[in-house]
């Protein structure tokens, strides 16, 4: 099935809205729900909501954004390639959804650099 660019957009950020209210936390690493008890999940914790995992992303997204522009590798029409970096919530959920119309999320480049236009904060130039 065939989805509109602008209900997928709207797909996506209800999704992602739902899921940032979301308060559980759990480990970015192995993915296990946070118990005190049962501390250390795995050999590199990273105990968070969905919406702090989703702000260290963004940040790194950020600072690479700002560092790396100068490698950007521009294509024939002199367009940039994106790459987009998202936590894995996100892109499980989000590929989830995908799934259920029978595609796969960044099925294509032009999928990717969708996102990349649509979600800027995600966004971060691709070097070629
Ligand atoms: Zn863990």
């Amino acid at each position: 099935m065939l989805i509109k660019t602008h209900d997928r957009e709207q797909a996506y950020r209800k999704i992602i809205n739902l899921a940032l209210k979301d308060n559980r936390k759990y480990c970015n690493y192995c993915r296990k729900d946070y118990d005190p008890k049962k501390m250390p999940c795995c050999e590199r914790p990273e105990i968070g909501t969905n919406a702090q995992h989703t702000k260290a992303v963004v940040i790194q997204c950020r600072i690479i954004r700002d560092t790396r522009d100068k490698d950007t590798a521009a294509t024939k029409d002199n367009s940039i390639r994106w790459g987009v970096s998202l936590p894995p919530w996100m892109y499980t959920m989000l590929d989830n959804f995908e799934r259920l119309h029978d595609r796969r999320l960044f099925a294509s480049q032009e999928d990717i650099n969708w996102f990349a236009k649509t979600f800027k904060a995600f966004a971060i130039p691709r070097k070629v």
